[in-house]
């Protein structure tokens, strides 16, 4: 697990993904590098739910990325749905070793608040940290203020921070 390769969907502003590439190296200490985009077509989406189907696009990804050399971190627009969710902040698969954050819920536009891309950064940076966890074999926290913690709100994305706790840290170092 010697890096994180970063997969933009479709098009993700570059400052952004160098940000978060930085930011990720910073929290485990392994090379975060950003991939060429993959291209999905808007035709996969849902048009009942206007959101596409998290294993669609999982299966895209991993169908066009190896996983070998590391783990991977796709960030996409797209809103995500699976099996017995109404959405996701995103989601990962640890044999896969593959991670998926959705921004499209946590844009302050999204709940009609104003744009704010520190905002936007700070809460996609938490759900990165989380996914990444999970990727590599971590599971929830109950500590609230944890990245490992299991938002299901955006208030509960804003309240938990992009570290993970003391105990979250401990596993996630064991397994690096
Ligand atoms: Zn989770
Ligand atoms: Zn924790």
């Amino acid at each position: 697990m010697s890096r994180i390769r970063i997969v933009p969907i479709n098009a993700i502003p570059s400052d952004f993904l160098s940000r978060l590439g930085l930011c990720l190296e910073e929290r485990f200490l392994f090379p975060a590098q950003t991939a060429r985009t993959l291209s999905v077509s808007h035709s996969v989406v849902n048009t009942q739910r206007g959101q596409m189907f998290l294993s669609t696009l999982a299966a895209k990804i991993v169908r066009a990325y190896s996983s070998e050399a590391g783990l991977l971190l796709a960030i996409t627009d797209f809103d995500l749905y699976k099996t017995g969710h109404r959405f996701l902040f995103g989601d990962a698969d640890q044999q896969q070793r593959l991670a998926v954050v959705s921004l499209h819920r946590l844009r302050p536009e999204f709940y009609g608040e104003d744009s704010d891309a520190n905002l936007l950064f700070q809460r996609s940076l938490k759900e990165c940290v989380h996914e990444l966890g999970h990727a590599m074999g971590l599971k929830h926290c109950f500590n609230a203020r944890c990245a490992m913690y299991d938002s299901n709100s955006i208030f509960e994305t804003d309240n938990k921070v992009a570290h993970f706790c003391e105990l979250c840290e401990k596993r996630s170092r064991a397994r690096r």
